[in-house]
């Protein structure tokens, strides 16, 4: 029980990668509160299995999040996770998805980070952990405000390791590559239509293609990498950008 005392908020853990890393920080005995949309009576059994506090902010609402950090209190660890995607040629991109993209992947950990900070640096630990993307590193078509934001945010993620550098709070990317989530289902569609493939050419011919262990990440591979950024071991490891990507951004 490595975290037994700590407090975790997961962004967006009523699905897919929050969802594992609530699961692996609660395993190792972290008090978790679980935030995200999502079917009233499925979040209720998650609360069950998770034996977890429930934060339904909008985190596309800035008032909304600093609702939620006063209402949930201190935190020890705070997992920016949730996010969300749209496929489309730039020239046709709707800007409110732009807008969109922009306050939940990277406005929305801007807010959670400001607020849970000043705790964190009274207790003299804490750990800040981003979920980025393969796309904060490199790039793919289509998907110009995601890229942008993740990009961000992993811009973000190196500016707050320096200034909390000597504070015992220490703050860091995951990056994974596909993951096979509602997310990544979610975007088959429209890339099948902005590429003019089929459903099995975007999986094998898109998706899979980027990486070179022909195989989907694992949401619970994720979890154990957030698990280990909060080990007292990690203390060193901060500002870095920890790829999960079954090798897409070595090539
Ligand atoms: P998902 O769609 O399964 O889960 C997204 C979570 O965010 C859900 O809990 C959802 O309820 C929550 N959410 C969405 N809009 C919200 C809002 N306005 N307010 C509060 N919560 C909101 O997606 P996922 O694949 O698990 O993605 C999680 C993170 O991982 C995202 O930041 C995504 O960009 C990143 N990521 C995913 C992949 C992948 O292949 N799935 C790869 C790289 C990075």
């Amino acid at each position: 029980m490595l975290l037994k005392g700590k407090r975790a908020l997961v962004t967006g853990s009523t699905s897919g990668i929050g969802l594992a890393v609530a699961r692996a920080l609660h395993a190792e005995g972290a008090a978790v509160i679980l935030n995200g949309l999502g079917n009233e009576d499925e979040i209720a059994q998650l609360q069950v299995e998770l034996a977890a506090d429930f934060n339904g902010a909008n985190l596309l609402d800035p008032s909304a999040i600093e609702t939620m950090m006063t209402e949930i209190g201190a935190i020890d660890i705070l997992v920016n996770n949730a996010g969300m995607q749209y496929v489309s040629p730039v020239e046709d991109f709707p800007t409110d998805k732009w807008d969109a993209i922009m306050a939940l992947n990277l406005s929305a950990p801007f807010h959670t980070t400001r607020l849970a900070v000043p705790a964190m640096k009274e207790k003299g630990w804490g750990r800040i952990i981003n979920t980025a993307s393969a796309h904060s590193l490199t790039a793919s078509p289509f998907k110009s405000a995601y890229n942008a934001s993740k990009h961000g945010i992993a811009g973000f993620t190196k500016t707050i390791a320096l200034e909390l550098a000597q504070t015992g709070v220490t703050a860091n990317c995951i990056s994974p590559g596909y993951v096979w989530t509602p997310l990544i289902e979610g975007q088959i569609p429209d890339t099948m239509a902005a590429r003019g493939l089929s459903r099995d050419e975007v999986i094998n011919d898109v998706l899979l293609a980027k990486q070179p262990t022909k195989k989907f990440v694992q949401p619970d591979e994720i979890g154990a990498l957030a698990v280990f950024l909060c080990r007292e071991e990690a203390g060193n490891v901060t500002g870095a950008n920890w790829s999960i990507d079954g090798g897409w951004t070595a090539g």
